[in-house]
This record gives structure tokens, sequence and C-alpha cells, in this order.
């Protein structure tokens, strides 16, 4: 490592621990960065506070947009600060090119919780930062981690594929429905329901409560029907119903997550997951230095477009290209 890069690794990783949030935030662009010397210097910090954390709780918050997923976070996050916690929110947000505006972009979302000094708030990186599907949220969560957030949430887009990659970094996925009864039932997505721990029904507030109630049950009845983890305690995975603006059934869902880890610390699942989950990172981070390598490499750019308009025009099949355009990588 050269000099100047080690020097801004030290003084990065010394701030951060002392708990300055622009250090941490500063760390976390040099992860989303494609620049050589900004990833360099990323790599270093990671490397030296890179930890097995099994005493944080990486919680995904998930649901379609309007459901009240920043709502709850911020709800969720304070009732959490309260009770001694140090709570970091992040954003994973993989659709990175065309569709629609960045979530946690807007300011003035969860106002109250980014003024607790015990909170941490990242908005997803700009659009297109990552030149492609991306994101860096595991990286900001060790980071978070090291600079004292013992609570990770993070929260999701609602389309997919957000979905499946919060999966692959989170201890406990919660779900967030509104109280529309047998309607909202049939367009949840059946993978979706599969990998919640915890459905929490919101909005169970005002002339809302009794429907509320209502879509608790029937959901409770349909997940008899999907499968669970042996391992994992009975009647999960669990609906409840929480109000979010009334902050009513927020430490039931605590409670409930509590539950859930120490049942699966009990069991070892809970380290088995995130063993796996360092695999499906190591996975990730492959395709991302592939990707890597070819933009930062004219040739490597210049073959990879001709190569592109030949699968096109039907000149070479695409299995093919991808060997050959591999070869010329590891040249
Ligand atoms: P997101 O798009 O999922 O992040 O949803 P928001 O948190 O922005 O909430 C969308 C709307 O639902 C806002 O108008 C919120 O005030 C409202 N909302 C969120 N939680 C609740 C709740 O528990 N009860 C009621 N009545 N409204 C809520």
């Amino acid at each position: 490592m050269v000099k100047a890069t080690e020097k801004k690794v030290l003084e990065l990783i010394k701030r951060i621990k002392n708990g300055e949030r622009r250090a941490l935030s500063q760390a976390i662009t040099f992860t989303e960065s494609t620049r050589k010397e900004h990833r360099e210097v990323a790599k270093g910090v990671l490397d030296k506070l890179y930890a097995n954390n099994d005493n944080t709780v990486r919680i995904a918050v998930s649901g379609t947009p309007g459901v009240g997923k920043s709502t709850f976070i911020e709800s969720f996050g304070i009732n959490l600060i309260k009770n001694g916690n140090n709570v970091a929110v992040l954003a994973i947000d993989p659709s990175s090119e065309g569709s629609g505006g960045s979530i946690l972009g807007d300011k003035t979302r969860m106002e109250l919780l980014s003024k607790e000094k015990s909170a941490f708030i990242r908005p997803s990186p700009a659009r297109g930062s990552l030149g492609g599907t991306n994101t860096r949220t595991q990286e900001a969560i060790i980071l978070c981690e090291a600079a004292g957030f013992n609570i990770i949430l993070i929260e999701t887009v609602g389309v997919g594929q957000s979905e499946t990659m919060a999966s692959q970094m989170v201890d406990v996925f919660c779900l967030l429905l509104g109280p529309g009864g047998g309607d909202e039932l049939q367009g949840v997505k059946r993978g979706i329901m599969e990998i919640s721990d915890l459905i929490l029904v919101n909005k169970a507030d005002g002339q809302l409560k009794k429907v509320a109630e209502t879509t608790r049950s029937e959901y409770a009845k349909a997940l008899q029907l999907f499968r669970r983890r042996q391992v994992d305690p009975p009647l999960f995975p669990k609906v409840l119903t929480i109000s979010s603006t009334e902050k009513s059934g927020l430490s039931d869902t605590w409670k409930e997550i509590e539950t859930l880890i120490s049942w699966r610390k009990h069991s070892d699942l809970f380290f088995r997951i995130r063993e796996e989950q360092k695999l499906s990172w190591f996975y990730r981070e492959i395709t991302n230095s592939v990707n890597l390598r070819i933009k930062n490499s004219e040739k490597i750019s210049k073959k990879k477009e001709e190569f592109e308009r030949r699968i096109k025009e039907g000149l070479i099949l695409p299995f093919n290209a991808a060997e050959r355009l591999a070869s010329e990588i590891i040249k």
C-alpha cells in the first residue's frame, strides 16, 4: 500500500472508532467508488475493521412503497435507542439505473431519528454510481458495526431483487404490509413471504385497526402452509399488528426478534446463516471484481462492446463470447 493511502486508512479508522459520523460516511462512500485510489482506501479500512460481530443484529425492513417503512424505521429506531442501542439505517437499492428516485434520499424522511445522537442514517448511493446493479450495503454494515452500531436496519425498495440481496445480509427479515385484507394477500409475492421471519401489518390504528387484525389472522393462517425452518421457535414466521404512527406493537416486534435470534443462536443456525452470507458476499465480489476489471481497462471494454454487437447480430454465441472475454481478462 502506498504511504498516502496507508495514512488515509489509519486516519479514517481512528476517526470512525472515535464515533465521527463524517468519517463513517466517507469510508462508505469510498466503498461505493469505482476509482482505484478510493477502493484501495476502502479495502484497507475494511480489512482492519472487519470482525465477526456476532452480538450485532441486522434486520431487513421490506414492503411496497407507501406501506410505512420509513415511518416504522423512525419509530422503531427511536424505541431501540431509548433502550440503549445504537442504530444505523442503510438502504439496499440494487436497481441503480433507470428506475425512479432513490430511497432514503429525501432529507425530510426520518427527521426525528436523524437528530438522535445514537443514530446513523445513510441514504442509498447516487444512481449509477457503481455503474451497474450492485450495492455496497454489506461493506456499509461492517463499517457501521465497527463504529459501534449494534443494530442495523436495512430498508429495501420492494422490487424483488433488493429483497433477495437483503436476505443475504441480515439475521432477521421483516415484511411490512398494509391492512388490506385478502386482496393484499394475493398481491404479495410468495418468494418474499418465504424469506420473511416477521410479518408486520402496519397502520393498525383508527378505523383501520379492525381490518388490520383480520389481515393478521388471514396471514397467520396462510403462513401455516409455508415451509418453515425446523429449528425456528414455534409460531415463526410470526404475524403482528403494529402502528408506526401511534407507536404500538414496536416493543413486541423487538421481543419477537430477540426470541428468534436467541433461539437460532442456541441451535447454531444464526452462525451458519452468517457463514453462508460471507460466501454470498464472496460470490458477489467475484462478479464485482470482474466488472471493475472490464470497466478499468479500455482494451477489455472495447472487446466487450465488440462481443455485445456480435451477440446481437447472432454472429457469436453468448456462451463463447463470455468464455473468450474471461480469458482476455485473465491474460
Ligand atoms: P414507505 O414508502 O414504505 O417508506 O412509507 P412511508 O413511511 O413514507 O409512509 C407512507 C404513508 O403512510 C405516510 O403518509 C405515513 O404517514 C403513513 N403511515 C405510515 N405508518 C403508518 C401507521 O402506522 N398508521 C397510519 N395511519 N399511517 C401510517
